[in-house]
């Protein structure tokens, strides 16, 4: 038995998750989902920009395999009786030829930045809020803010992106404000 340092629980071990650093995490399992939940609500682009980079390094530590299945015989058959299937979505049944084709053109003007990018954003603004100047911490984690809102057509790469601490983010809402922050 464990106890969660977050919901104070007593709990098997399996309900812990393994970190290969640390050993069992201080949160249980679904501590850790609440806190994900919320952090990925309510700053949804580095969430992205966290999720491409993990897909990348995922694709780079397997590209050797996928090379060799795509070689294997057949895999281009293979991989049009897949973009022929119909797959379930939260929104229904969709062809996901068409679904694929329909995120490119949704998520192409998305984030270009990568994570290496916000980093060294967040060391030209030395931690702090661009607007109120707080230091960012756990308790005060930094967004990532459109410069010329996205709504406006403003997209979210070098030269339009500042850090903003989450009360300033939603303050400034979809005014084109502050000086931020040119990368390079
Ligand atoms: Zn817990
Ligand atoms: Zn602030």
């Amino acid at each position: 038995m464990r106890g969660c340092t977050k919901c104070g629980l007593e709990k098997d071990e399996s309900e812990f998750y393994r970190n290969k650093r640390f050993g069992l995490t201080h949160w249980c399992k679904p501590c850790f989902k609440v806190s994900q939940d919320t952090r990925r609500r309510d700053n949804p682009e580095l969430w992205a920009i966290r999720a491409r980079d993990a897909a990348k390094r995922h694709y780079w530590s397997h590209h050797e395999e996928a090379k060799e299945r795509l070689r294997i015989k057949g895999a281009t058959q293979e991989f049009r009786k897949y973009q022929n299937r119909w797959k379930r979505t939260p929104k229904g049944r969709v062809h996901v030829a068409r679904y694929n084709a329909r995120r490119r053109e949704v998520t192409k003007n998305d984030a270009r930045l990568s994570l290496e990018d916000v980093h060294r954003l967040l060391h030209l603004q030395d931690n702090q809020c661009s607007a109120c100047a707080r230091t960012f911490t756990d308790e005060l984690p930094y967004t990532l803010d459109h410069i010329h809102p996205a709504s406006l057509g403003g997209v979210l790469q070098e030269g339009n992106v500042q850090l903003l601490c989450g009360s300033c983010n939603s303050r400034k809402g979809n005014r084109v404000e502050a000086g931020g922050y040119k990368l390079g």
